[in-house]
């Protein structure tokens, strides 16, 4: 199996082999195409599986050959830590820097007005925490109305960091006809019910 199997634009092809990338790793060929498609996932892997591209590198291309109407955030990226979230943006900047989209990372110890111009330009992804994503939308500063990827990260650290209310709080906020990728490193009975609320006839992929 080859990156150029997958369905990526050569904008990103471009960008994986500059990354030093020779194939895909199981779970990259498993779900790029699949994301692609349309078609929601739901994902059993660990980090350092290349998880993280499984979802950044066809996210960047379902927003690059859209056309947004006004600069409303198009995908939201939710991590349960704030390393996790810089790596997932940095990832992000690196696959897509031949694509033209704009990124807002809002996680907490940065500084809020910061990340609340950035907002006021307007983003195309929104990589958050769950707590600082709220805080924003709770001042009115985010419109979830646009969103049509979720991403929903590391969910079983979700689960033990105590995020859950949140979780399901911002899945209140987002349009029901969204694509909802999920991953967690563990499928626990409680995590497999978090993402049934979530994902709509998921395809499963375990690596
Ligand atoms: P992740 O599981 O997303 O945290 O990725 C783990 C590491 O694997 C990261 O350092 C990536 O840069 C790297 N990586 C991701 N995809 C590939 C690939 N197809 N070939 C080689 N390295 C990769």
């Amino acid at each position: 199996m080859s990156f150029e199997q997958l369905g990526l634009s050569a904008e990103v092809l471009k960008a994986v082999s500059e990354a030093g990338y020779s194939e895909p790793t199981p779970i990259q060929a498993q779900a790029i195409p699949q994301v692609l498609q349309g078609r929601d996932v739901l994902g059993t892997a660990q980090t350092g599986t290349g998880k993280t591209a499984s979802f950044t590198l066809p996210m960047i291309d379902i927003l690059a050959a859209g056309r947004p109407k006004a600069r409303m955030p198009r995908s939201l990226i939710l991590e349960p830590t704030r390393e996790l979230a810089a790596q997932v943006a940095e990832n992000f900047e690196k696959y897509g820097k031949y694509h033209k989209l704009s990124m807002a990372l809002l996680i907490g110890g940065t500084s809020m007005d910061d990340q609340t111009k950035k907002l006021d330009r307007g983003v195309d992804v929104l990589i958050a925490t769950p707590g600082r994503l709220l805080d924003h939308f709770e001042r009115g500063r985010i419109m979830m109305q646009g969103i049509k990827v979720l991403v929903v990260d590391e969910a079983d650290r979700m689960l033990d960091m105590g995020f859950i209310p949140d979780l399901e709080r911002i899945c209140s906020l987002l349009p029901p006809s969204r694509q909802t990728l999920f991953f967690s490193a563990t499928m626990l009975p409680e995590v497999k019910r978090l993402a049934d609320k979530f994902l709509t006839d998921p395809v499963e992929i375990s690596v």
